[in-house]
């Protein structure tokens, strides 16, 4: 069986930047779940997923434009420190959950100054090459409830 629309698959994985620094890695033992054509994964590894059977081992190098998006300067922002009441040490790394209407969005802090606290809204791999090592566990059909959910169920999956 090869990965399909449709398609219950888990892998193992190991995420690293250009540079070789390792940035997420799949638990031993317990491979990621994800309903292929569905959105699940980011679309630079989901289409190089399609077609690839159990025991493949493969590299794909993806661009930020198929991964997280490309940097936006915009989206860094410095933000009043009366913002953050009820927050005392406000550092460098913190990150906050924000909702603009019905958007939930994390930031995170890049600078500290006495009026001002910088937080930056891209996602923390926007802008980067990703390259993942991937090697798959198991393939097998999706349940019917699983396609009308748009994700899988069950070990790797949702509990609901
Ligand atoms: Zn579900």
């Amino acid at each position: 069986m090869t990965i399909s629309h449709n398609s219950a698959v888990f892998f193992h994985y190991t995420l690293t930047d250009k540079d070789g620094n390792v940035l997420d890695k799949s638990p031993e033992g317990q491979p990621l779940g994800y309903l292929h054509g569905h959105g699940n994964i980011i679309p630079g590894l989901e289409k190089q997923m399609l077609g690839k059977s159990v025991g493949e081992q493969f590299k794909a190098v993806i661009e930020p434009a198929d991964a997280y998006g490309e940097y936006q300067q915009a989206a860094v922002q410095a933000v009043p420190r009366e913002h953050f009441q009820g927050v005392d040490n406000i550092e460098v790394g913190m990150q906050f959950q924000t909702q603009m209407g019905e958007q939930v969005g994390l930031v995170t802090v890049t600078a500290v100054a006495d009026d001002n606290i910088t937080v930056d809204a891209n996602h923390p791999l926007a802008g980067k090459q990703l390259i993942f090592d991937v090697e798959i566990a198991d393939i097998r059909e999706a349940t019917k409830e699983e396609i009308d959910h748009g994700h899988i169920h069950g070990e790797g999956g949702a509990h609901h």
